[in-house]
C-alpha cells in the first residue's frame, strides 16, 4: 500500500505525520519534529531548509524567506540571493525537506500527501498549495482545512456527538471554525477568520516599539538597517514566548549599533500587562470572528461541547482566559497544538490509503463563488450585479448551474468573471477569474447560455460554458493574474526546483554510501558513527558495540524501524560514556 503522508504547511513551522502502528505520529529526527518554514541560500549558493535557515535569517535576511504561506496565491515574485522565485516555488522547498524526513524515519519513498491550508484559504491560494506539493515531486491526494484536520486529531475515534469550536491562531493565519462529528462523520458547520493574523504580528509591535526605543532613548537608526530589524524581530518574537510563562521578559540585544564609535547595547523589560495591551485589539478582532462563527453556524455558545486550542500563539495565556470568559468553559490544548494539524492530516492520510473506512469527513467551502451580470442593485441597475452559484459554507464537493442569456442580436461573445467573495457588488469580490466564449454568428437576443461551477473537496472550482443552442462548451483559461502555473510553466518550475534541491541530496547520498538496502540515512551514519569509535571502546563494550549494531542491521533488513531505533538509543549511550 502506498505510504500517504500528512504535512501541516505552516506559516512559521511545518511538520510532517504518518500512521504507525494505527497511530498518528509525527515524524522526528532527533529533534521535535518541528521544522521552521524558512527557506534560504547559504554562503556556498545551496539551498537551506528550516532551522538552518531561520538561524541566518538575522544575519542574511536578503538570502532567507520567512512566512511565505502569506504570499500563497500571489505572483509576487521574492528575491532570494540572485534568483527569484514564486511563493508556490519556496513552499515547495519546505515539502521537499518534509518529504525527505519521512523518507528518512520511515525507510521509504513517499509519493503522496495530504495538506492542509487555512479554512480561510481562497481558491487561488489552494490552487498554489497544490503546485508546490507537484513543484515538491508530490501527489497531493487531498487538501483539506487546518480545522477540520485539529478535530479529527481529538475526536477521530469518538462516538458521540459533539460540537466543537476550533480556535487557530498561528503564525500568520487565524481561523475559528465549527464542526460537527456524529458518528464519525466530521461536518465543518462554519468557518470564518483572518488570513493576515497571527504571532507574527504581535512580534512586529513589539518589533516596531523597540525600534522606536533604539531610535528616541539610544539614539540609534536602526528602522533602515534590515540586519538589526531582524535582530529586533526574533528578540521580540522570544520576549512574547517568555511573557507566555512569565510576568516579564528581559530583552537584551548587545552591539545592537555604534555611537561616536562606542558600542550601544539594548536592554528592555517589557511587562506582560503591556504587551497584552499591545495586542488586545488583535485578540478583540478575533472572538468578533468567534462570534461569527456561531452566528453562521446558528448556535449559541452553550451549545458548544468543546473547545480546541490550535496554533502555538494560542499558548498566550490570555486566549484561553478569553475563550472561557465567553463559553463558561476551558478550551482543550491537551494535544500540542503545534502538532494536532499534522496528526489529523495523517489521520486522513490513513484514510485515503483505506486504514479506516469506519468515518467520512464532510468539508464546506469558506466562500461564495460566482459571477457577475447584469441586475439591479439597491433599486437601481448594475451593470456587475454579483450573482451567487455556490454559497459559502455549503457542503463540498458541490456543483451548480445557471442560465444566462445574451443581451442583444448578433451578440459575438460573452465574457465570464468568476468572482469570489460576499458583495452584492462583484466589482467588490476578488475576481479569480475570466474567460471569453465565442458564440455561434447570428445568434439572437436572449440565446442561453449555461455555467456550471463545479468545486472539488480540494476547493478547487472548474467553470464550463455552453451554448444551449448548439451544445458548444468552452474549456476556460484564467486569464487574470492570479499564479496558476500553465503546463509548461510546472514541468520548468518542477525542473529548477528539483535542480537546485539535487545538489543537496547528492551531497547527503555521498555520505550515506556503502551501507545496507533500506538503513534510513541518519542511522547509517550513526553506525559510521559507531564504527570509527571501536578502537578507543574496551573489550567489553566493543563486543556489546558490535552486538547492538549487528541488531539494528537485522532489524532494518526485517523492516522493524522503530525496534532499530530502540536498539540505536542503547548504542549512543555507550558512545556518550565513551565521549
Ligand atoms: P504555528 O504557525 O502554529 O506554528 O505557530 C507559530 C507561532 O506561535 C509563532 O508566531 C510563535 O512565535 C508562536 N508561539 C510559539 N510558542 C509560543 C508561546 N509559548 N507563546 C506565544 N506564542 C508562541
Amino acid at each position: 500500500m502506498e505510504p500517504i503522508v500528512g504535512i501541516d504547511l505552516g506559516t512559521t513551522n511545518s511538520e510532517v505525520a504518518f500512521i504507525i502502528d494505527g497511530n498518528a505520529e509525527v515524524l522526528k529526527l532527533k529533534d521535535d519534529g518541528i521544522l521552521p518554514s524558512c527557506v534560504g541560500v547559504d554562503d556556498d549558493g545551496k539551498i537551506i531548509v528550516g532551522e538552518e535557515a531561520r538561524n541566518q535569517a538575522a544575519v542574511a535576511p536578503d538570502r532567507t524567506v520567512l512566512s511565505v504561506k502569506r504570499l500563497m496565491g500571489t505572483d509576487q515574485k521574492i528575491q532570494m540571493k540572485d534568483s527569484g522565485y514564486l511563493p508556490q516555488e519556496i513552499s515547495a522547498f519546505i515539502l521537499k525537506a518534509l518529504k525527505e524526513r519521512a523518507e528518512k524515519v520511515l525507510g521509504k519513498s513517499i509519493s503522496k500527501a495530504v495538506i492542509t491550508v487555512p479554512a480561510y484559504f481562497t481558491d487561488a491560494q489552494r490552487h498554489a498549495t497544490r503546485e508546490a506539493g507537484e513543484i515538491a515531486g508530490l501527489d497531493v491526494v487531498r487538501i483539506i482545512n487546518e480545522p477540520t484536520a485539529a478535530a479529527l486529531a481529538y475526536e477521530s475515534a469518538s462516538s458521540e456527538t459533539q460540537r466543537i469550536l476550533i480556535y487557530d491562531l498561528g503564525g500568520g493565519t487565524f481561523d475559528v471554525s465549527i464542526v460537527k462529528i456524529e458518528e464519525g462523520v466530521v461536518e465543518v458547520l462554519s468557518s470564518t477568520g483572518d488570513n493576515h493574523l497571527g504571532g507574527d504580528d504581535f512580534d512586529q509591535k513589539i518589533m516596531d516599539m523597540l525600534a522606536e526605543h533604539c531610535e528616541r532613548e539610544l539614539k540609534l537608526a536602526v528602522k533602515k538597517q534590515p540586519v538589526t530589524m531582524a535582530r529586533l524581530k526574533r528578540a521580540a518574537e522570544n520576549a512574547k514566548i517568555t511573557l507566555s510563562s512569565e510576568p516579564y521578559a528581559k530583552i537584551e540585544e548587545d552591539h545592537i549599533g555604534k555611537k561616536a564609535w562606542k558600542d550601544i547595547h539594548l536592554s528592555y523589560e517589557l511587562s506582560r500587562l503591556d504587551f497584552e495591551a499591545m495586542i488586545e485589539d488583535d485578540l478583540e478582532r478575533t472572538m468578533d470572528s468567534v462570534n461569527k462563527a456561531l452566528k453562521d453556524a446558528s448556535l449559541l455558545p452553550s451549545a458548544v461541547d468543546k473547545i480546541i486550542l490550535v496554533g502555538g500563539s494560542t499558548r498566550l495565556p490570555q486566549i484561553s482566559k478569553m475563550l472561557e470568559e465567553k463559553f463558561g468553559r476551558l478550551p482543550h490544548s491537551e494535544i500540542d497544538p503545534d502538532l494536532c494539524v499534522a496528526l489529523g492530516a495523517a489521520i486522513q492520510g490513513g484514510r485515503e490509503m483505506g486504514l479506516d473506512s469506519s468515518s467520512v469527513l464532510l468539508d464546506i467551502t469558506p466562500y461564495t463563488f460566482g459571477t457577475s451580470a447584469i441586475g439591479e442593485l439597491d433599486g437601481a441597475p448594475c451593470m456587475t450585479r454579483f450573482v451567487p452559484m455556490i454559497r459559502r459554507n455549503t457542503k463540498l464537493p458541490a456543483a451548480k448551474s445557471d442560465a444566462f442569456y445574451t443581451l442583444y442580436d448578433n451578440q459575438e461573445a460573452v465574457e465570464i468573471k468568476v468572482c469570489q467573495g460576499e458583495n452584492p457588488n462583484a466589482l467588490d469580490n476578488i475576481q479569480i477569474g475570466k474567460y471569453k466564449f465565442k458564440l455561434t454568428p447570428r445568434s439572437p437576443e436572449g440565446s442561453v447560455i449555461i455555467l456550471n461551477f463545479d468545486l472539488d473537496l480540494n476547493g478547487i472550482l472548474k467553470i464550463e460554458a455552453i451554448e444551449k443552442s448548439s451544445g458548444r462548451k468552452i474549456n476556460a483559461v484564467i486569464e487574470n493574474a492570479f499564479s496558476t502555473f500553465t503546463e509548461e510553466e510546472m514541468s520548468d518550475s518542477k525542473k529548477r526546483i528539483s535542480e537546485m534541491w539535487g545538489e543537496k541530496a547528492e551531497a547527503e547520498e555521498e555520505e550515506s554510501v556503502g551501507e545496507a538496502d533500506g538503513m534510513p540515512p541518519d542511522l547509517a551514519e550513526a553506525l559510521r558513527k559507531a564504527e570509527s569509535q571501536l578502537d578507543s571502546a574496551s573489550s567489553e563494550d566493543r563486543d556489546e558495540m558490535v552486538n547492538l549494531m549487528e541488531d539494528i542491521r537485522d532489524a532494518v533488513k526485517e523492516g522493524k524501524l522503530e525496534e532499530a531505533r530502540e536498539l540505536w538509543k542503547d548504542l549512543e549511550e555507550i558512545l556518550f560514556y565513551l565521549g
